[in-house]
């Protein structure tokens, strides 16, 4: 028996339970000392109660063998794909067949997931720094080739996004098969405009390669010219897959539902990668939670439209707490116009993790170092909006009395 040795390229520790690691480390040495975790991009608002009525009523459902419902439908019950439909594309004048929305568990499983359906000899894009997922799932199933002394994999072509160039990435000057783009982007906060999106589609379509499009922070969008979903751009259903989640958009890192879109017209050789996708699917997923489904239909609500846009408002004041008191006390930030996050500069060109261990020793305030990103996001560092508005204002008086000048 052999085992998959690239499973043992990766460093065993995924980067927040590094982090997790240090601040236990921190809290048994100095028990007294009172924590403000802006770190993990994980959400703190209870659901929206128009979301929890329905998983109530759900629940009873499964009680009475009338309503009891057995597997769900592979791709997500008619209820919720025409609600996904209707809003998020109808609704911006986005025509797609129900057939092309494969409801799941959320996005990190879809963009992990999706490399199953490409050849290993794809050459990859992706992104510094991002999301971790996109790399480690390559390096996982044997697209990466090996790490160099940078820190960069031999077969991933990497699209440093730093603020000489305002956090976009270039388009490559060689071929690629694989374009991972996240916007709103996870950590820089940074968003797209459509004429830059353009340029991509442009490209993928030009080149015969595809874009896997993660917009997981669509919610956050507050400007007219960033586009919510890839398909607002011409060209896109020929070359992008799309990945949305209700995880940051109505709460649901714990309940768990996302979806993903593969439209018909995305062919390579002649072979609809939307048949290869719910092939993929329907062989190795089971479908989602009735109770969850219901719940993620209740988002879309006129209650639960109204009561999300509270649950967002109220993060996005916390992202101007945090980019206002850091600008205010000399930190170069950025993002935190269409995302939950503060992405900032470490003074004095600090590495990030140190930047994370003065934080964290002389504060007591976590974030995430960017270079846990990435190479390109050393001497950055993340903040996310995703605390409560009191742990919030403390955390970034701390750090305005330790760093104003
Ligand atoms: C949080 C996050 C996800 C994960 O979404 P789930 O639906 O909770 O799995 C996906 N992509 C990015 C960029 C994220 O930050």
């Amino acid at each position: 028996m052999n085992i998959n040795e690239n499973f043992l390229k990766i460093e065993s520790s995924y980067l927040f339970s590094n982090i997790a690691k240090k601040v236990k480390a921190y809290t048994k040495a100095n028990p007294d000392k009172e924590i403000i975790r802006l770190g993990i991009g994980d959400v703190t608002r209870p659901l929206a109660p128009a979301c929890i009525e329905a998983m109530h009523k759900a629940v009873d459902e499964m009680a009475d063998e009338k309503t009891f419902r057995g597997y769900p439908p592979e791709y997500g019950y008619d209820f919720l794909l025409n609600a996904i439909n209707e809003n998020d594309y109808k609704a911006r004048g986005i025509e797609l067949d129900n057939s092309e929305i494969f409801v799941s568990d959320g996005a990190k499983s879809d963009t992990g997931n999706i490399g199953d359906i490409f050849s290993l000899d794809n050459k990859v894009a992706i992104c510094d720094p991002v999301y971790p997922v996109y790399v480690d799932t390559n390096v996982m199933s044997g697209r990466s080739g090996e790490k160099n002394a940078e820190g960069k994999w031999s077969n991933i072509y990497y699209m440093p996004c730093t603020a000489e160039n305002n956090f976009l990435p270039l388009i490559p000057t060689q071929h690629v098969d694989i374009i991972y783009l996240c916007f709103p982007n996870n950590p820089t906060g940074m968003p797209i405009k459509k004429e830059e999106l353009k340029k991509w589609v442009d490209y993928a379509n030009r080149e015969g390669a595809v874009i896997l499009y993660d917009a997981a922070y669509e919610a956050f969008i507050t400007e007219d010219d960033v586009p919510h979903s890839i398909y607002e751009i011409e060209g896109a259903k020929t070359c992008a897959i799309e990945f949305k989640s209700f995880s940051k958009t109505a709460g649901f890192t714990g309940v768990r539902c996302g979806y993903t879109v593969v439209p018909h017209d995305l062919k390579f050789g002649g072979t609809e990668l939307n048949g290869m996708w719910a092939r993929r699917q329907a062989t190795k997923f089971n479908g989602v939670s009735y109770i969850t489904q219901r719940a993620a239909e209740a988002v879309y609500s006129d209650e639960g439209k109204k009561q999300i846009q509270e649950i967002l408002a109220y993060y996005r004041k916390n992202a101007k707490i945090i980019y206002n008191g850091l600008r205010d006390c000399g930190f170069t930030v950025y993002g935190a116009v269409d995302s939950p996050y503060v992405w900032l500069k470490t003074p004095d060109n600090m590495k990030s993790w140190d930047f994370f261990d003065l934080l964290l020793e002389k504060l007591q305030v976590v974030g995430t170092p960017g270079e846990g990103f990435g190479p390109a996001g050393e001497g950055y560092f993340r903040l996310t909006a995703f605390g409560t508005t009191e742990n919030t204002e403390k955390a970034v008086a701390r750090i305005k009395n330790y760093f104003a000048k």
